[in-house]
Order: C-alpha cells, then structure tokens, then sequence
C-alpha cells in the first residue's frame, strides 16, 4: 500500500521542529505561551492547502479538523491527537535538528555542545536502528520528537488518506493540543465539537509501542496537630506535631511501595511533601497503582500506621482525607475492546511485532478516556524525550503513518 507513496514525515517533522513551543507551568494563560499557536497556525494553513476546509486554530490553541468519511457504512469518528508543546526542563528555542543517514551504531558527537554524545550504551534501542535515518538536536536544545512526531505522523496520515481517495474510511478527526507538557493538555477541550466516539494519541517511544495502561491516581493529605504549650513550662504538656509526622515517616517501609524499590507493575506510596510547626504539621502523598481497588487498600495501610503513631504520642489527633486524581484508563478501554483490538491489527498489519506497555503515570489519554473519549497511546518513535540527547528514527515515524493509516482501514473493514 505504502510501495509508491512518498512520505512527508520527515520534512514536515524537520520544519514544525525549529519553531519553539514550550509550554510554562508558571503562566496562567490558555495556552500557557501564546508563541505555541505559531506551530498550530503552521498546522492550520497545511491542513488547508492539503484540501481540509474546516481546519482551525481556536483561541486557547486546540487545532481540531476533519477528513469527511467515504464509507458507505456507519462507522464510529476516530480522532488522532498529538500535543504540540515542548517540555519545560530543556530549551526548545532555535532548535536546529541534524540528519544522520544510514546511522552506523557509532556514537553520536552533538555538534553546538560536543560534551553531548549519544551512544548506544546509554540508549540501546538505538542499537535496533542501526541502518536508519536518525535526526537529532544539536546539542544546546531538545529535539522536540515529543510530540512534533505525533503532529508530523497524523499530518502526513491525512495527506496520504487525501491522496488516496480509493480507501474507505468513516470520519477521521485531528486534534493538536497546547500544554499537555504541564499537565492542562484538555483543560479547555471542547469535546462536542471534536465530535469523536474513540481516539488515539500519538506519544509512545520505540516502534510498535502500544500503551493501554496508565497509574490509577489518589492523593492523601494527612494534618497532624500536636498539643501547644509554651516551651518553657511545657513539660508533661506539649505535644510536637513535628515529631509526630517524622514518627510516622520514619514508620514508612523503606525497601518495598516506594517510588525509588518499584517498577513494572507495582504501585507505591510516596510522601512528596511536608510542612508544619510543633502545633500542626501536614504531610502529603501521593498514591499510585494499575489496580484501582489497591489505591483503597493503601490508603487503608497508611490509615493504620498513622492510628499507630497517634497511639505513641497520647494527645493528638490528625485528619486523613482522599483525594481522586485520575483512573486507569484500561477500565474504559475494556468496555471498548476493538480499540485496542484494531490498534494491536494495525501495528501488526505494518510488519511490526506489538510491544504492549503501561505507563507508570498519567496521560492526557487517561483523563480523555474518563472524559468520554476511550484514548490509548501509539508510537512515534520519539526517544530519550524531554532532554538534549532526543532522538528519533525516520523509518519509524514512517511506520507510524502506516499503522495509522491501516487503522482507518481496519475500522472501515470490521464495522457491518
Ligand atoms: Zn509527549
């Protein structure tokens, strides 16, 4: 299907990567840098010229757009979506992104900063792509594979869908989101207009990557409050709310439900921050699992170390409140197996073996999919993101576009 198409990926990918979209958790604005609607106009008038009319760049920054069906069957609206900011830890400004064709496995010097060398031993999935076009940053940015891939995956998707009238499909729509870097990638989504039954983002790393799974998400705050007496006659009285929140820290297993002993699929308990005076001191958690009913079984656990530590310090009291953060998005994929079920097809279809993973966190697919928009997570090929040894694969990226186009295709085929 893909013998005779020339992809597009790679020269709309070198171009939407040397505008500088980074998104600021500081500012309060929608988008949080006006400068990201610069990307999302690029975007716009490219949609435009390819024949997409009802492309457009909103006020807050979403580009949404559609490519109409040309099935005869009913099928269900299939929305891509990628995010267009960059991340806030490393400049995405005059990003100059460099080819390297025919990558041979030896290490990689960034010209601007020669300090900066990516090797296969610090990345071996790199090893797997000897042979491939690599793009890389210079060595003073990010790349901005995160998520100017995804955006450059979906634009050259509709490009091939346009030139290929010939293949049936119903309704694709496109969404470019601001801010999802800092958290508020959907805050100002307006989900009706989008007008989607199902979605994919396009933000996984080493090809074939299909994400289903995210953390489910609590957070625990706990206020200790201690009895006050003025120091110098506080004997037998005084109670140190202090002491009292490092007593119960101190309880906290160190080897095992922690952050820094776990991996693959086990969840934790972290305190990730805590302030007080003798008279009342907080401590917070943060609570995390695949298996949404262990984030109460660990609230229960926390709930009885701190009851323990009361019991030591005769006197205080304490609250102990829950808060949601955001839920497994496996939950709402499994009432809707053929998501996945075509995706999974697709990646195969491509010539790809699937790499199911999990994220240990959340994603903006997670908070879509319990917003009413099942969205699981596709690769890019993106590698080593968020930093300036960023990479990317261009035979990757072209596998991107195939997958996504044969998903059109295979929604088209199974539906009756
Ligand atoms: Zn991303």
């Amino acid at each position: 299907m893909f013998q005779s198409y020339s992809f597009t990926v790679a020269a709309r990918f070198l171009r939407y990567v040397q505008t500088d979209t980074q998104s600021d958790p500081q500012s309060h604005t929608y988008p949080s840098t006006e400068k990201q609607k610069n990307l999302g106009q690029i975007l716009v008038d490219e949609l435009k010229s390819m024949g997409i009319s009802d492309a457009t760049l909103d006020s807050f920054g979403y580009v949404y757009a559609s490519i109409p069906g040309n099935s005869p069957k009913h099928l269900p609206v299939i929305c891509f979506c990628a995010h267009m900011d960059t991340a806030p830890d490393c400049s995405g400004k005059n990003v100059k992104p460099i080819v390297h064709k025919n990558y041979s496995g030896a290490d990689i010097v960034l010209p601007d900063d020669p300090s900066q060398i990516i090797s296969t031993n610090d990345h071996p999935y790199l090893k797997e792509r000897v042979g491939d076009d690599i793009i890389t940053a210079s060595g003073t940015t990010l790349l901005g594979a995160d998520d100017k891939a995804g955006v450059a995956i979906i634009m050259d998707m509709a490009n091939f869908l346009i030139q290929h009238p010939e293949l049936s499909h119903g309704t694709i729509k496109i969404l470019f989101t601001p801010d999802e870097e800092i958290g508020r990638g959907v805050d100002k989504l307006d989900l009706l207009r989008l007008g989607a039954d199902f979605g994919y983002t396009l933000d996984a790393g080493e090809r074939g990557t299909y994400e289903d799974e995210t953390f489910s998400a609590d957070a625990v705050t706990i206020h200790f409050h201690g009895v006050s007496a003025h120091p110098g006659y506080a004997k037998d009285k005084l109670v140190n709310a202090i002491k009292v929140a490092a007593a119960f820290i101190d309880s906290l297993p160190k080897d095992e439900l922690s952050p820094e002993s776990t991996e693959d699929r086990y969840g934790f308990v972290h305190p990730v921050r805590t302030e007080g005076i003798a008279e009342k001191t907080t401590v917070e958690f943060i609570i995390r699992d695949f298996v949404t009913a262990k984030l109460k079984a660990y609230e229960d656990w926390l709930r009885d170390k701190m009851e323990d530590v009361l019991k030591k310090f005769p006197g205080t009291t304490s609250e102990f409140t829950v808060r949601e953060q955001y839920r497994n998005m496996k939950e709402v994929l499994d009432i809707h197996p053929q998501v996945s079920g075509h995706a999974v097809e697709a990646i195969q279809r491509a010539g790809m073996k699937v790499r199911l993973s999990s994220a240990r966190g959340g994603t903006d697919g997670s908070r879509l999919s319990f917003m009413g928009l099942p969205c699981p997570n596709i690769f890019t090929g993106e590698m080593a993101f968020h930093g300036k040894q960023e990479y990317i694969s261009i035979q990757d990226m072209q596998k991107a576009v195939e997958t996504i186009v044969y998903l059109a295709k295979i929604w088209d085929e199974k539906a009756d």
